[in-house]
């Protein structure tokens, strides 16, 4: 595979040659990954900024159909979207549930728009490595924003939120007792809460459940990256499109704000050291995990055991030949 000329293409926005770069990071093939990682490396740099927000919500809530509405209003705008996932649940049915494209069926066919399904991994480590490279691809090909979808399960919103310059957290109108049911941390990750279906019949409903959810964001500790009035709760329709050019002024707001205060910035930088940080884990994790060291672990794993070493003496005993590069 040539490189160069895959970047050279990307840059001149060729569609087919993004696709085709973000298969070569989703896969895991070592020849792959480092031709990926030169590709990363190549690339650095190139296109711009793009507005990266994190979209999470439970199956059924109406991410597609927000996405949809949502996509089109910002192409409608002039802006270059792309759409990514993070899909927890490959890990347990081997295969995407967020693969479908026809579930965006006329985003997918805008021709500012680019949907990419997301990659079936085994684990969720895995799948963010994957998604924040092509986060940085999109970023290269020069996407103004890049919509990055999970469904919401808990561990696949804080890799998100870690890609993320800004979390929406989709949710359905419901009594009280749900409220309760939103954990504490992905509350506190959301910078806006929107109550999706406020129509018809669930209107009414939809309403009182954001004035529920605004006096549960007031109790949270304000945060310094936030000005006045964030985070914040809103309903809209994703079905009837409605309230989402409401939710995109205050996405704006909220942008500009972090923008003008040095936040934005500075959130970059902690991720990419957080992300540094993971990929050195990641990697060790690896090495564990296949060649002598995965030998070493099954026979001193086996003595451990049969009672011959304890855990800890065991353990110490792996480490002590990873220190020495014996394994
Ligand atoms: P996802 O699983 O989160 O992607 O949810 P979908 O976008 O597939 O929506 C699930 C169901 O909710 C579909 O039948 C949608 O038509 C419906 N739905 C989504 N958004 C709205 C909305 O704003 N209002 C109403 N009434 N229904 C909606």
């Amino acid at each position: 595979m040539d490189i160069a000329e895959l970047r050279d293409r990307i840059l001149e926005k060729d569609r087919r040659a993004l696709a085709r770069a973000i298969t070569l990071v989703e896969s895991s093939r070592p020849d792959h990954r480092k031709h990926a990682s030169q590709l990363l490396e190549a690339l650095r740099g190139a296109g711009k900024q793009a507005l990266r927000i994190g979209l999470s919500g439970t199956p059924g809530v109406g991410k597609s159909t927000f996405i949809e509405n949502f996509g089109l209003m910002l192409t409608g705008k002039g802006n270059k979207v792309a759409v990514l996932a993070v899909d927890p649940s490959s890990v347990r049915s081997g295969g995407s549930i967020l693969g479908d494209k026809t579930r965006m069926e006329h985003l997918s066919r805008d021709n500012n728009a680019f949907i990419r399904p997301s990659p079936s991994q085994t684990h969720l480590g895995g799948v963010a490595r994957r998604t924040r490279e092509a986060v940085a691809l999109c970023e290269a090909f020069g996407f103004d924003i890049v919509l990055i979808e999970t469904v919401g399960v808990g561990q696949s919103e804080i890799v998100v939120a870690q890609m993320s310059d800004l979390f929406l957290l989709l949710l359905a109108p419901a009594g009280g007792d749900e409220l309760q049911g939103v954990k504490r941390g992905i509350m506190e990750m959301a910078d806006i809460i929107l109550v999706n279906k406020a129509d018809g019949d669930l209107e009414r409903t939809a309403i009182r459940t954001c004035a529920d959810y605004a006096g549960a964001l007031h109790l949270l500790r304000k945060r310094p990256q936030d000005p006045d009035g964030f985070p914040k709760a809103m309903t809209v329709s994703a079905l009837e499109a409605q309230g989402l050019e409401t939710a995109w002024e205050e996405i704006k707001t909220l942008t500009q704000w972090r923008r003008d205060a040095g936040h934005w910035n500075a959130h970059r930088q902690d991720q990419a050291e957080y992300w540094f940080q993971q990929e050195v884990r990641h990697g060790l994790l690896s090495r564990l995990e296949s060649g002598d060291a995965k030998d070493a672990m099954t026979q001193i794993g086996a003595q451990v055991s049969s009672g011959d070493l304890t855990p800890s003496v065991a353990a110490e005993k792996v480490l002590s030949l990873l220190r020495k590069c014996k394994i």
